[in-house]
Parts: structure tokens; C-alpha cells; sequence
């Protein structure tokens, strides 16, 4: 059975093919510039790369492009071949607490949590009205990047603020990145050889959210009202004082929303190096002596360790510490630094299997009190799985 994952965002469309059945990728695409002037498109598929410019006004050509080149390289002899398309929707709100087939209902509330959402869900609509327009009869299944975390209790979700503001307002902590964090936590049985277990995922890509799970619930994340909440990121801050907002907005005449802005875009690695957001550069420039690349990194690790450290003390201990995502796959440095500051907790580090890259990997000694790994997370095949349960 074919089922295709579709990640729609304001300018960019990307879908993964799956045999479901073998967990077999069969194509992937990643459409750019939708909407803006210049648009194209690279698909993957037989170990070839195609690349093609193509203009892209809307999303529902971006579908169409894509629904025509499947067939004309091949990947499809018919699109009736595709028999289910899971949606990755980003939020959800308080009521979604797991995958659904997406209704009209499902629609009204992506419109009624676009407010929460502004830059991503009515992407998404963009995304399902297109796909659906193209493939009527098609089961549409919706996966919401917060289902995860609605786990989490009062203690942890709600903010200490006047409580009108959740119960008027919605303000409260969702979390996001739940489609990787379901994924990994669903690894983790397999790897500890047991179902009940106490792990703290770190998701480290340009974005990155820690989770605290608990026998696969989640218990706690780093991410909050908004992705801008938790660990210090690419181009996001990460927590900081609130109190900072109004304060820079005074001093240099900017509006709430452009401090705001300066926060989610300016900020993070690309802040404090004043290099660039990408680990990479950054990581050579430390390499290199610069003091702000290695600020930014010894920042980025104190802002990880402070997190491990709660969730070690909020799930009272930890079996396993996951890291994944670009930086988390990737970034032997950083993931060799954090475990340096997790000694006091027992951690010790094999140096060796630390050198691997983006593949599954124990990377902590074998006399660690709490076992790290690497797990590569795949959030097109979650959506791809949880589209399949849903319409088998
Ligand atoms: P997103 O999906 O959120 O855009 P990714 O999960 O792709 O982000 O992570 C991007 C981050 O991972 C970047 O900071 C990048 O530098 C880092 N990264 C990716 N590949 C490598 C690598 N081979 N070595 C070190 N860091 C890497």
C-alpha cells in the first residue's frame, strides 16, 4: 500500500512516498518558493536527484506539479496507486491528542487554532485543500505536531499567569516537534529491551525541544505557547526574560512584534556568533578561536544541560538519553560536551562510537549510569504509519 506524507508550509511543499508496508522510502520531493517567483522543485527517487524550475503561484499548483511528475518519472503508473495522504498539521490545540482522519471538523479547528499558530496552520489548509482539490477520494489523515504532548499535566502545561489567559485566551504550554518525539519514544522499547522506561529525548535540528517521557507519555517539553520557548536554537532565543520585550522595544523604537521577530530570527546561534545559524559554521569558527562562535556553543550546551538536568530530576532518574535531528545526528562535538557536564550523573562517553553521524548508535560507555544514543528520527514515516492504522 502507497501512502504519501505531505508537510505543507506558508512557501514550500514536501512529500515522502512509502511502500507502508516494508517501510520502504520510494520518493521524496521538496518543493520551493511556492507562492513567490522563481519556484522549484527536487525530487528524489532510484538514487537520482531531479531538479526542476517551475512556477508555483499557489499550493494547488505546487500539488498539481507534483501529482504530474510522479507519473512522468515513473514513481506512479496511476495516482490511484496512492492510497491514503497523512498531513502534517502543526497545531492542534488542547483537543488533539492523537492522529485523526481530517473532516470538516478537523478543518474548522485548524482554521479556529490558526491564531496560535499564524505562520503554519493555515499553511496546512493551504496544504489539505490542495491535495484534496487533486485527490477527491483520497483518505486524508491529519497529524498534529502538539498530539504528543498533550499528555502533559496542569502542573507542567499551565503558565503561572492570571488564569483568565488559558481559559479566554488558550495561552497554556503545547509543545511542538511531537511527530519526532512520538517517533524516537516508539524506538526506545526496542533499544532498552523493555516497555517501561524513563527517557529524555533531545531533538536538536535549527529548531530543537527536549521531551521528558515517561512508558511513552509525554510528561514535559521544552517548547511552549510557541516554538520560540526552551533551549537556545538556529535563529531562536529560546527562554528569556519577558521583561527583555518591552525593554528593547523602548530603547530602540522597534514594535513588540519586530523584538519579537528579532527573538525567533535573529537570535540563537546566529545571535550570538553573528556568523550564521548553522552548527557547522559556527562549530569552525570556534574551532578557529572565534570567541563568539565558542560562546554560542558552550550557550547552546548550558541550555541543554539545564533541561537533562530537570527532566533527570522530574521523571525521578532516566534510563536513556536519545539525541536526534541534524544537530543531534550530527554534532559529535556538541553531544560529546553535554555528556562531559552529565558525569555527575553517572554518564560516561564511548569516544568512539561518539564519532559516528546520523546513524543508530549506543554512544555512552559501557559502565554509564544512563544509556545515550543516537536515533535518527523520521517524521515523514510517523505520519506515513499513523495515516496507515487510521485507514487500513
Ligand atoms: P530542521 O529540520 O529543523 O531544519 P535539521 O534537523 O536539519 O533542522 O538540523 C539542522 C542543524 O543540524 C543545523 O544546525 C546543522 O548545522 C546541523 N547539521 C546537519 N548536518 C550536520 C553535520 N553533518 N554535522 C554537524 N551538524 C550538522
Amino acid at each position: 500500500m502507497k501512502i504519501m506524507s505531505v508537510n505543507a508550509g506558508s512557501s514550500s511543499l514536501k512529500f515522502s512516498l512509502f511502500d507502508i508496508e516494508t517501510e520502504t522510502l520510494i520518493a521524496s520531493g521538496y518543493f520551493e518558493k511556492v507562492t513567490i517567483p522563481g519556484s522549484f522543485f527536487n525530487i528524489k527517487f532510484n538514487g537520482e536527484k531531479i531538479y526542476e524550475e517551475v512556477e508555483m503561484p499557489n499550493h494547488t499548483v505546487a500539488v498539481e506539479v507534483m501529482l504530474d511528475r510522479l507519473i512522468k518519472l515513473g514513481i506512479v503508473s496511476s495516482l490511484d496507486e496512492i492510497e491514503a495522504v497523512g498531513h502534517r498539521l502543526v497545531h492542534g490545540g488542547d483537543k488533539y491528542n492523537k492522529s485523526v482522519i481530517i473532516t470538516d471538523e478537523v478543518m474548522a479547528d485548524l482554521e479556529k487554532y490558526a491564531d496560535l499558530a499564524p505562520l503554519h496552520n493555515p499553511a496546512n489548509i493551504l496544504g489539505v485543500n490542495a491535495v484534496k482539490a487533486a485527490l477527491p477520494n483520497v483518505p486524508m489523515v491529519g497529524v498534529f505536531d502538539t498530539a504528543f504532548h498533550q499528555t502533559m499535566d496542569e502542573t507542567s502545561f499551565m503558565y503561572p499567569v492570571p488564569y483568565e489567559w488559558y481559559t479566554d485566551l488558550m495561552v497554556r504550554k503545547y509543545g511542538f516537534h511531537g511527530t519526532s518525539h512520538c517517533y524516537i519514544s516508539k524506538q526506545i522499547p526496542r533499544i532498552l529491551g523493555k516497555e517501561d522506561y524513563k527517557a529524555i529525548i533531545c531533538h536538536l535540528g535549527s529548531g530543537g525541544s527536549l521531551s521528558a517521557v515517561e512508558n511513552g507519555k509525554c510528561i514535559d517539553t521544552t517548547m511552549g505557547f510557541t516554538p520560540l520557548a526552551g533551549i537556545m536554537m538556529g535563529t531562536r532565543s529560546g527562554d528569556i526574560d519577558p521583561s527583555i520585550v518591552t525593554y528593547v522595544a523602548s530603547k530602540t523604537g522597534k514594535s513588540a512584534d519586530e523584538v519579537m521577530n528579532d527573538l525567533n530570527k535573529k537570535s540563537g546561534f546566529l545571535g550570538l556568533s553573528g556568523k550564521s545559524n548553522d552548527f557547522r559554521d559556527v562549530n569552525e569558527g570556534r574551532l578557529a578561536g572565534d570567541e563568539r562562535c565558542t560562546l554560542a556553543i558552550n550557550k547552546y550546551v548550558k541550555t541543554v544541560v539545564d533541561y537533562i538536568a530537570q527532566y533527570y530530576v522530574e521523571l525521578g532518574g532516566a534510563d536513556i538519553i536519545v539525541f536526534t535531528a541534524g544537530l543531534g545526528e550530527n554534532a559529535c562535538p556538541v553531544r560529546k560536551m553535554i555528556m562531559e557536564k552529565l558525569a555527575c550523573l553517572g554518564v560516561t562517553i564511548n569516544e568512539e562510537a561518539n564519532e559516528v553521524r546520523g546513524e543508530e548508535i549506543e554512544i555512552s560507555g559501557p559502565d554509564s549510569k544512563i544509556k545515550v544514543c543516537v536515533v535518527p528520527t523520521n517524521e515523514e514515516l510517523m505520519i506515513a504509519q499513523d495515516t496507515y492504522e487510521l485507514v487500513k
